[in-house]
């Protein structure tokens, strides 16, 4: 399979409501779509996730498009790949640059599942095509806040709820959650906003039966996850710290976890998630796919993703109408008594707005 083009679409959408982590507060989504053209002619749609500040890795959309147009999508253009997986090599000599690996790597995998005519999903071995999946809910002003959108998720069909803490807004928030949602599948996601002198603060935690507690600590901090994971009866869930499979080995071998999140973006794309599903499923640690409020084509990735067997674990993968007034994909994504079901197309399995994309583009380069 020859990449004759590669196009990057930087775009922006306005989030329905703004989404508030610990880091800050996010009213609007800039991102680098990327769109490949093999020599068949099939069109092949990836994500690059890196946001416009770099809060959550070091990567942001601009350098990201930097990396892309000088260093990763050149040697692309040059030679014949015969599978995606060849990818790894062909960039072997790039440092880290994850996203924007990974935007480029779901487009090639898209293209490459199309001239297969298969699903992706099928192609990467998922063994279902509906998904469960959950909804996350960044921080809320007050109490009130957070149970009128539980009360709306869960109308709306989500089973699994994910609340974002920081210091000074956990105890007391989970607390109060759990008494008003006795059964309700909760987690909690910190972003790295505590270290082990929060110790006894997140023990508390524990009789609130929380699924998880994602990304206590910083993304560095895996032997202090260790000890804090020794320390607490509610499983420890790494986000940010796992960026590729030599992270969840060492995590597994010191105890710095009991569940995986994988994001694509993350990782570097499906070849080393790949990899990071082998490893957790011979050493029987659930995985879920986080989200990075994607558009419509870096979810209809994820939700590829989420049918590998060792996702039991609902995602992040909720509606398009969740974020988005419009998405760029048709049909939205939707969600039906907390599932989503996976198209039966070849590749991710939906067809793309390229006029609405248009509409939303701020720059835009074409490389062949
Ligand atoms: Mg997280």
């Amino acid at each position: 399979m020859k990449i004759e083009s590669v196009t990057l679409h930087r775009i922006r959408m306005e989030l329905v409501s703004p989404f508030v982590t610990s880091y800050g507060a996010y009213v609007d989504r800039e991102t680098i779509i990327v769109q490949v053209v093999n020599s068949d002619g099939n069109i092949g749609w990836g994500e690059c996730v890196a946001f416009a500040t770099p809060w959550y890795t070091e990567e942001t959309v601009q350098g990201a498009w930097h990396m892309l147009q000088q260093f990763l999508i050149p040697p692309l253009l040059e030679q014949e790949i015969r599978h995606p997986n060849e990818l790894t090599s062909l960039w072997s000599g790039i440092k880290r640059n994850s996203m924007a690996k990974a935007g480029v790597e779901m487009a090639v995998w898209d293209a490459y599942a199309k001239h297969q005519h298969k699903p992706l999903y099928q192609l990467i071995g998922g063994v279902r095509d509906e998904i469960k999946v959950g909804v996350a809910i960044g921080l809320q002003p007050t109490i009130e806040h957070y149970c009128q959108l539980i009360d709306q998720y869960l109308q709306q069909g989500y089973e699994r709820i994910k609340v974002k803490i920081k210091p000074g807004r956990d105890l007391s928030l989970i607390a109060e959650l759990r008494e008003r949602y006795p059964q309700l599948p909760l987690m909690a996601d910190a972003n790295s906003a505590y270290t082990l002198a929060n110790l006894n603060d997140l023990k508390q935690l524990d009789p609130y039966h929380l699924m998880m507690i994602e990304q206590p600590l910083a993304a560095d901090d895996i032997i202090d996850h260790a000890k804090l994971q020794s320390n607490l009866n509610t499983p420890i869930c790494l986000d940010e710290s796992i960026l590729h499979a030599e992270d969840v080995r060492k995590a597994i071998q010191l105890g710095s976890c009991k569940v995986v999140n994988v994001k694509l973006g993350r990782v570097g794309g499906w070849n080393e998630a790949l990899r990071i599903h082998k490893l957790c499923l011979d050493h029987n640690v659930p995985l879920w796919c986080g989200g990075m409020l994607e558009t419509g084509i870096g979810r209809a990735h994820n939700m590829a993703l989420a049918t590998l067997a060792g996702f039991t674990i609902p995602g992040d993968i909720s509606a398009s109408s969740r974020y988005w007034y419009r998405d760029i994909i048709m049909p939205e994504v939707s969600v039906d008594k907390g599932s989503v079901r996976l198209p039966d197309k070849p590749g991710i399995g939906f067809e793309v707005d390229e006029q609405y994309i248009a509409s939303l583009t701020l720059d835009k380069l074409m490389m062949r």
